[in-house]
């Protein structure tokens, strides 16, 4: 078998995060390095290794993240806009091989990303 990655690790409660949502279907943590005053990391309690990797039998997971990023964004208080990002393999930056969605606010963000 493969090792965990580190988020199978927090799903399983193997390592601490600090949750500000979770259902049958994802969590969403802070980030332990955020990069923006708001930075929430939402994924599924499934593993799915990236964007890349979702199937059809996946629309249900994936359509509900959405609408819990935007459920925590208005619980959050970020009324002035926000990002979401999703980065896929090593051209996209990935560093954790298990689907996440960044939520970043709290502060004008900059475009084009680096
Ligand atoms: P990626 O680079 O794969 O798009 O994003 C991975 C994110 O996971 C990074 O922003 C990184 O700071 C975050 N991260 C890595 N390990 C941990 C951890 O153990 N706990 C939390 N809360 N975030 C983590």
């Amino acid at each position: 078998m493969s090792e965990k990655t580190i988020f199978k690790k927090i799903i399983d409660k193997e390592i601490p995060a600090n949750i500000v949502h979770e259902d049958d279907l994802c969590l969403a943590f802070h980030d332990v390095s955020p990069q923006a005053p708001t930075h929430v990391l939402v994924i599924p309690k499934q593993e799915i290794t990236s964007l890349a990797t979702l199937t059809d039998a996946d629309q249900a997971v994936a359509g509900h993240m959405l609408l819990v990023i935007k459920k925590i964004a208005e619980e959050l208080g970020l009324d002035d806009g926000y990002r979401v990002v999703t980065n896929i393999g090593s051209d996209g930056g990935q560093s954790v091989f298990h689907l996440h969605f960044h939520l970043l606010g709290g502060r004008a963000l900059s475009w084009p990303p680096g």
